[in-house]
């Protein structure tokens, strides 16, 4: 495997505002990919998830692809150096002065010790802080379309009509994969919150609706 790293960026502001290059990090489900997405009809950014990422890399069942569908499905985390190297191609194809924001990654020491060492400019580190229970309700109503990546919600909000037939529980969505996952975050987050405290900013998601907490995200960001 090619070495991973990532090319350097020397910044300039855009209409008077510099770039953000942010790290969003919570339990799976905490509700990031909501977040980046209502981020996306405020400002124009790149929405870095390498979860997205990695479903690609097997919906087109590529090499890599097939090498990790099965780690993914039983919520298991892909090998660092194949996610680093993921991230960094993914990373370098941005324009430079593109703003970003990461979410999924860092999830292990080791990938927090990547970046830390990378040397790539980082803004902001964003942890969305959620209730476990609460989450697991709303992880285990959630349907995926795999032919668009979109995410559905059984209740909160269903699929159009004309999508719902091919809609799916993602296998790393049932509860007991999701109790795993959850322990993966736990034992990661601690590590990212020691590497990383002078930019981590902590928004407590608890019971706060989802336009509250993207009032925050913009306060931090914009
Ligand atoms: P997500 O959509 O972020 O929940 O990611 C879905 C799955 O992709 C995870 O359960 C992991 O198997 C894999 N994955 C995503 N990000 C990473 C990462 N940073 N390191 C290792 N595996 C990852």
């Amino acid at each position: 495997m090619e070495h991973s790293s990532f090319k350097h960026r020397e910044h300039q502001s855009v209409e008077g505002r510099m770039p953000f290059n942010a790290i969003l990090i919570g339990a799976p489900g905490v509700g990031k990919g909501t977040q980046c997405d209502i981020l996306k009809s405020k400002v124009d950014y790149a929405h870095v998830s390498t979860g997205d990422l990695i479903r690609a890399e097997i919906r087109n069942q590529t090499e890599i692809g097939l090498s990790i569908q099965s780690i993914t499905e039983k919520g298991g985390l892909v090998p660092d150096e194949i996610i680093n190297q993921m991230l960094c191609n993914h990373i370098n194809s941005l324009p430079i002065n593109q703003s970003w924001m990461i979410d999924g990654f860092p999830r292990t020491l080791a990938q927090a010790q990547f970046l830390k060492d990378s040397g790539l400019q980082i803004t902001h580190i964003i942890e969305l802080a959620g209730d476990e229970a609460e989450i697991t309700k709303r992880l285990s109503g959630r349907l995926f379309d795999p032919l668009t990546g979109s995410t559905y919600h059984k209740i909160n909000n269903p699929p159009p009509a004309d999508v719902a037939g091919r809609c799916i529980t993602r296998k790393d969505d049932q509860p007991a994969v999701i109790a795993q996952r959850f322990q993966i975050f736990r034992d990661s987050a601690e590590a990212i919150r020691t590497l990383f405290s002078d930019l981590e900013v902590i928004i407590d998601a608890k019971g706060k609706s989802i336009q509250e907490i993207a009032s925050q995200i913009e306060k931090i960001l914009l």
